[in-house]
């Protein structure tokens, strides 16, 4: 077991430990999100056939006296035209042999001839060109070139099924009274609504009380590729996440240098990976965000970094990287970023009032003006 790494060497352990490599066929309705398994070669030319960029006349260029013969439409055979004939023609539609420009409708069957309205076969792929490579996100556009080059059905790799569990005699489900003590639970709402959002499938688990005993029962319950607990995973005397760890499952690493989310915890429970995020609701979203989600689903980072111009000062951490909170926007020709909420571990609510976080490094505060690393977070 390492402890006390960097963010950068808990990633690289991580990655030693899992990734999901089976895949499955899914339609393209199904596909959006999705990480594309295998390359795709385009199955036909695009556009499969020469065809008008413009409404108007397929015409000869060198002609004069045009006479329209017929019309064309999107999806009509494709026509014929001979000298001084010309065939009215709409977007889309193939053009007639022996045309070799369109003469726009606006200009009248007599105007300009242009040769450049003309959308060439494989202008855009040719058949076999690999267009979409293996770790694709399927976004609206990927989805929609897929289908441009064929494919009714595409191979995804499978969604990570990832149990979510709660540990914490003091958590109370929202909806519930407070008892004197309690406060109510909130990390595993959002942490399944990350999984979602990096493409995993989350299992939301009932909280578990700080005990040995029921923590083993509902991990020993679980039917899942990885399991993420929160909270029960520092030095307090019912940690019991870490505990249970140490004495009956395996450990890779535990504490990361960084703030807030010092104390994460890594390793297998029973051949299953277990990620052990800190209870603090800001440090399990920020663990999450620069561990969790690199580790599970890379294609679907959670932020951008980005170079920010601080309006006001932040406090670094010793020996820690320093993830303030910081709302950031542009101002001019750069960004700017401003922090406006306490920003302690346990203030959620710092989390939706600003829009990224700091990337200070070790050892290191930064005034109003100075220019950081940051996080902008999507
Ligand atoms: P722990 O890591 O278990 O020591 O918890 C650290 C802090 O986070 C404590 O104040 C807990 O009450 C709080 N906490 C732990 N788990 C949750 C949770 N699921 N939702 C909200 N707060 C939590
Ligand atoms: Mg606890």
């Amino acid at each position: 077991m390492e402890t006390f790494v960097t963010i950068e060497r808990a990633l690289e352990i991580a990655r030693q430990t899992l990734s999901i490599t089976t895949s499955e066929s899914v339609t393209l309705s199904q596909s959006h999100d999705r990480i594309l398994n295998q390359d795709l070669a385009s199955k036909v030319d695009d556009p499969p056939f020469d065809n008008s960029a413009m409404d108007g006349w397929a015409v000869r260029s060198q002609d004069r006296d045009r006479v329209e013969i017929s019309t064309t439409a999107a999806g009509s055979p494709s026509s014929e035209i001979a000298e001084g004939e010309a065939i009215r023609i709409m977007t889309g539609a193939p053009m007639p042999e022996g045309a070799d420009a369109i003469v726009r409708i606006e200009d009248g069957l007599n105007g300009k001839a242009h040769t450049n309205f003309i959308r060439r076969q494989g202008e855009n792929l040719t058949k076999g060109n690999v267009a979409l490579r293996a770790g694709q996100v399927m976004t609206p556009a990927a989805i929609s070139l897929a289908a441009t080059m064929g494919y009714a059905t595409i191979p995804v790799r499978t969604k990570p099924r990832v149990a979510v569990i709660s540990t914490g005699d003091e958590l109370v489900t929202p909806g519930d009274d407070l008892a004197d003590g309690s406060i109510y639970e909130s990390n595993s709402y959002g942490l399944c609504a990350l999984l979602e959002k990096i493409g995993c499938t989350p299992i939301h688990k009932d909280v578990v009380v700080d005990s040995l005993d029921a923590l083993r029962t509902t991990l020993d319950s679980l039917d899942c590729d990885v399991i993420l607990t929160s909270g029960g995973v520092s030095m307090g005397e019912f940690d019991y996440v870490r505990k249970l760890m140490e004495e009956e499952g395996e450990i890779h690493f535990w504490k990361v240098a960084m703030r807030p989310g010092g104390p994460p915890l890594f390793g297998t429970w029973k051949g299953t990976p277990l990620f052990g995020l800190p209870g603090n609701p800001v440090s399990s979203h920020l663990v999450f965000t620069m561990i969790v989600a690199p580790w599970l689903a890379p294609e679907h980072p959670l932020g951008n970094t980005v170079q920010v111009r601080l309006k006001d000062p932040v406090k670094g951490a010793p020996g820690k990287v320093c993830l303030r909170r910081i709302q950031i926007s542009s101002e001019g020709d750069h960004l700017v970023a401003t922090t406006h909420t306490h920003q302690g571990s346990g203030n959620i609510h710092s989390m939706v009032a600003h829009n990224g976080v700091t990337l200070l490094p070790p050892d290191m505060s930064a005034n109003a003006g100075d220019i950081i690393d940051a996080l902008w977070l999507l």
